[in-house]
């Protein structure tokens, strides 16, 4: 499976939840402290590398706050016949 990884421009979220409830690793969560503008952002808490770079959050945030990062997949060795 395809690995990735998230960055969530906290200038830029507005904390309005819709990319938690989209993920379907729940790898996403609401931080405690507030951001400048005011909101509690959204940040990925993914320690086993679980996030697969699948671009829900991404697609759903309506203000472009989440860029999605993924892992090209080796390419599959020669086998000897
Ligand atoms: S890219 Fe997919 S798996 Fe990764 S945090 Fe976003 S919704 Fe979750
Ligand atoms: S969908 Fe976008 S604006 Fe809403 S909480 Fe997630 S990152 Fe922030």
């Amino acid at each position: 499976m395809a690995r990735g990884t998230i960055k969530i421009d906290e200038n830029r979220c507005k904390g309005c939840e819709l990319c938690t409830s989209v993920c379907p690793k729940d790898l996403i969560h609401m931080a405690e402290y507030f951001s400048a503008r005011g909101y509690r952002p959204a940040m990925l808490v993914d320690p086993d590398g679980q996030c697969t770079g699948c671009l829900l959050c991404s697609t759903i945030c309506p203000d472009v706050a989440i860029t999605v990062y993924r892992e090209l997949p080796a390419k599959a060795k020669a086998v000897m016949a």
